[in-house]
């Protein structure tokens, strides 16, 4: 169907484009050397593809942690703020009355002294 466009290296074969499309000579059996090349591209490319993806996981698994830790990072400065706020609250309404009571004792004393 197709005109002779090459001779097979190996065993001098004529192969049209069609023979030329299968991974080796359909006469002897060789490797087509583009072939070769093209699987080992393919290969690399892989490879490649592979090394970058891993690349961008291992970004987006950093990415994510960080996040996590600036996350609970927040969380406790957030937790340790109402904590000292509660503290705070508490130690004046305990408070608040004895120094009431401390000031009325003192102006009783001052009067009747
Ligand atoms: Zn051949």
């Amino acid at each position: 169907m197709y005109e002779p466009v090459q001779t097979c290296k190996h065993c001098g074969a004529t192969l049209t484009l069609d023979d030329l499309r299968q991974p080796n000579c359909g006469y002897c059996g060789t490797v087509f050397p583009h072939q070769a090349m093209a699987a080992q591209h393919a290969q690399v490319v892989g490879q490649v593809l592979r090394q970058m993806h891993q690349a961008q996981m291992h970004q987006a698994q950093m990415y994510l942690a960080q996040s996590h830790a600036q996350l609970a990072n927040s969380r406790e400065q957030r937790l340790h703020r109402t904590f000292w706020k509660i503290v705070r609250i508490v130690v004046m309404t305990i408070l608040a009355p004895f120094f009431i009571f401390a000031l009325i004792l003192l102006k009783h004393c001052l009067v009747t002294g």
